[in-house]
């Protein structure tokens, strides 16, 4: 990234929400379930599967938890009646896992159930590390019951080769990406190379041990090491898929599918627009051109 993408990007709490919002509207469906919906329909008749992530994270009482997994409920029951290709992507801190860790299993518990109940799929999200444990600690309780739930590791954290081998037996059903939190060096990789020799490894490691990889990234060299693996490993489609977020480079979208390989795309919505735009935000390249060329309109 450029100085000058990297300075905003450290200061975009400074810059105004309005304009934040207008830089990231590519990033995000809207603010309606319809809108998501009718992304995801868009992508289907594309080919492209589609994950939905209704925005919000960090609740602060029970309450807010039952409205949350309440929407993902309406959700489901949503992609079920308009027979979408797409699951549901979630973040336990928005089903309550900082509130009432019995609750947040619970809520999701029952969520994962009425999504196999209509043959559907809930990915567990991965937030800061402050999360990860209590995360996979409820996601290993799941599976005792579930196996139409998966979760997300991320190849920055130094844990993640060790949680991938504390998981090996359940042959978990995996996200894999680079991670997108701010964390110390004590417990996560900041040069790039690591990261992605990291990702390398653990994607190695998770083909080999028959899980099926959301390979989540946009990183041309991931993608071309991925696609390695796959041809090494003679891996059948089904073994895998490739995931991008909305908004992100479509051409190399393009040109993986082109490559016949399948692909699923995250699409956020909501009213809880800020948190995850953001992030976003401060991982474009050309972030200073765009939040500069959004100023000077307003
Ligand atoms: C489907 C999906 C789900 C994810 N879920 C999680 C999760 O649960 N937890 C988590 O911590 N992280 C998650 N992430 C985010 C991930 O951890 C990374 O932060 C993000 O994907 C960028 O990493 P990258 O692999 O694309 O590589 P990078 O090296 O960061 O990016 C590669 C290239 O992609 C392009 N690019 C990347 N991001 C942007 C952007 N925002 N705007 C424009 N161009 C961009 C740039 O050209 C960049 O050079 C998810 C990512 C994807 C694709």
């Amino acid at each position: 990234m450029a100085l000058l993408d990297r300075v905003i990007a450290r200061t975009l709490r400074f810059v105004p929400k309005s304009i934040v919002r207008r830089v990231a509207s590519r990033y995000i469906a809207g603010e309606t379930l319809d809108e998501a919906l009718r992304v995801a329909a868009g992508l289907n008749e594309l080919g492209i599967r589609a994950t939905l992530d209704i925005l919000g994270e960090d609740i602060h009482n029970v309450d807010q938890a039952n409205r949350a997994v309440n929407g993902y409920r309406e959700l489901l029951e949503e992609i079920h009646r308009r027979k979408l290709d797409a699951n549901v992507s979630v973040k336990l801190t928005q089903l309550g896992l900082k509130v009432d860790t019995r609750t947040c299993f619970e809520l999701t518990d029952g969520l994962v159930r009425r999504a196999n109940e209509l043959n559907n799929f809930v990915r567990i999200d991965m937030e800061d590390s402050s999360c990860t444990t209590g995360t996979l600690e409820i996601y290993r309780a799941l599976r005792r019951d579930h196996s139409n739930v998966g979760v997300v590791i991320q190849a920055y954290l130094r844990r993640t080769v060790d949680d991938v081998l504390t998981l090996e037996d359940l042959r978990p059903n995996y996200r894999l990406c680079k991670g997108v939190y701010l964390e110390p060096r004590e417990i996560s990789y900041h040069d790039m190379r690591a990261i992605n020799r990291n990702y390398v490894y653990i994607l190695e490691k998770l083909l080999r041990n028959g899980s099926y990889v959301g390979i989540a990234t946009h990183d041309e060299l991931i993608v071309w090491e991925a696609f390695r693996l796959i041809r090494d490993l003679k891996l059948s489609p089904a073994a895998y898929e490739f995931q991008m977020l909305l908004g992100v480079d479509e051409q190399l979208r393009d040109i993986i599918r082109a490559a016949g390989h399948n692909l699923r795309v995250y699409i956020p919505f909501g009213r809880d627009w800020y948190a995850y735009s953001v992030r976003r935000l401060r991982e474009n390249p050309r972030l200073a051109g765009y939040v500069l060329r959004a100023m000077l309109k307003k």
